[in-house]
């Protein structure tokens, strides 16, 4: 089983010989529609209902007390907003169906809680900034008195802001520092715990990139951005440890071009000629004979200033 910010997440998906009635439309997300279903029914039910019958009714998830349940794939549109074949709604925003709304009681209850954390996981998934102008109501599109039981409760304001505060607080947690912002606050200083909080209060560049090329530098492979990695990599920057030699210094091989390049020094004739003279190599044309009695001369000096050079930008 997979989860998605907690709760269970599967797919029954449409097949794709029914995408000319379900979901025409290629689409780019921009916007969350939600809905309540006016049933008693588990979401199990309303997707398989949903991809078998032959009604031009569709939406892409539909949340029960158990977990989400996806009919229709993100990419593409649904129809469930009765704005019509071009209407925003239906072609860029995804339609979200909480169940159990009919008669209520505890199952809707947990129903829309699953929902308000899903959605937001999903707003993250996707790409989209979840806010008052893009976690939208049925009714915003055509007017139908839908998610029926959250407006009866006059919860509306209320299920929306739940579904911000949750975007926010995934955001911003430690272990999701791929969507952490990555401006520097001015000014401030670190608390503690976020490494991206420790570089930007040293005014160091803390995007993934830059924290990616840290990572190599602290010896720390294959760094994806998880919350271990982004651990060991605040202490070791905290702990100001030698960062280990930059591969670029270790260059073994007999090519005095291959060397050059790998310490990103100039290597056209050129430099090498310039390099040459410095180097009391008299009439520099670039044969092998120079070229590694070149390499021989330069390597160890080149290597020094490379450990001198500054490893963070
Ligand atoms: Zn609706």
């Amino acid at each position: 089983m997979t989860q998605v910010n907690g709760i269970e997440f599967t797919q029954n998906l449409v097949p794709s010989s029914k995408y000319s009635i379900k979901c025409p439309n290629v689409m780019i997300a921009k916007k969350i529609t939600i809905h309540n279903t006016y049933n008693d029914a588990k979401a199990s039910n309303e997707v398989s209902y949903e991809v078998t019958n032959a009604n031009q009714v569709s939406f892409h998830i539909a949340v029960d007390d158990l977990g989400a349940i996806q009919g229709i794939p993100f990419n593409r549109n649904a129809w469930h907003c009765g704005d019509g074949a071009n209407g925003y709604g239906n072609r860029n925003t995804i339609g979200v169906e909480i169940c159990y709304s009919k008669s209520g009681g505890s199952k809707y209850t947990k129903s829309e809680q699953n929902a308000i954390k899903y959605i937001a996981a999903l707003c993250v998934q996707q790409g989209i900034v979840a806010t008052t102008d893009t976690i939208k109501k049925h009714e915003d599109w055509s007017g139908k008195h839908c998610p029926h039981r959250i407006l009866d409760e006059k919860r509306w304001a209320t299920v929306q802001k739940a579904i911000i505060d949750e975007y926010s607080r995934i955001t911003k947690a430690p272990s999701k520092p791929s969507i952490t912002p990555s401006k520097p606050a001015t000014g401030s200083t670190n608390a503690g715990g976020s490494v991206v909080d420790y570089l930007n209060s040293k005014k160091i560049d803390s995007s993934m990139a830059n924290r990616k090329k840290l990572a190599v530098n602290y010896g720390i492979a294959n760094y994806t951005g998880t919350a271990a990695q982004n651990t060991a990599l605040l202490n070791k920057l905290k702990a100001g440890a030698a960062p280990s030699k930059p591969t670029q210094s270790v260059y073994k091989g007999n090519s005095l071009v291959d060397y050059l390049v790998s310490v990103k020094k100039a290597s056209d004739k050129a430099s090498r000629a310039k390099l040459a003279s410095q180097n009391g190599i008299k009439n520099y044309t670039g044969t092998a004979a120079q070229n590694t009695q070149l390499l021989k001369k330069n390597a160890w000096i080149l290597k020094n200033k490379m450990e001198k050079r500054e490893f963070i930008k």
